[in-house]
């Protein structure tokens, strides 16, 4: 069975830049790391800030957080995925090495194990 490795890339390429959008919605790039993304704090006033304030602007944060962490691991296994068409290995299971089904592939791009070894 061949891969379409382009339109998989495609595929990969237009959900990596949609990623990126949401993530630089949500948070940064580590100033430290730039291939880490952290969550933005919440600005706000404080200086008329009542307790309610405060306290939803810490919730806000912490929602922050979780989106991206999310999206950054969607977005690192969407790197691995592009990493592993420049090798040569995607549309290969990680774990028993046999071709990943294409409607899977269809459905997640990202996919690295065949139907059978999915968690
Ligand atoms: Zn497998």
């Amino acid at each position: 069975m061949t891969i379409d490795y382009e339109h998989f890339k495609q595929k990969l390429e237009t959900e990596k830049t949609l990623l990126e959008k949401e993530l630089e919605e949500v948070g940064r790039k580590n100033p430290d790391n730039p291939a880490d993304w952290e969550a933005v704090p919440i600005e706000k006033d404080t200086s008329q800030a009542d307790e309610n304030t405060v306290a939803d602007g810490i919730e806000g944060y912490e929602e922050n957080v979780a989106i991206v962490n999310t999206l950054e691991t969607r977005y690192q296994n969407i790197k691995d995925a592009l990493e592993r068409i420049e090798r040569g290995t995607y549309g290969i299971c990680r774990i028993g090495a046999e071709a990943i089904e294409t409607e899977r592939l269809e459905a997640n791009p990202s996919a690295d194990t065949c139907r059978k070894h999915m968690e």
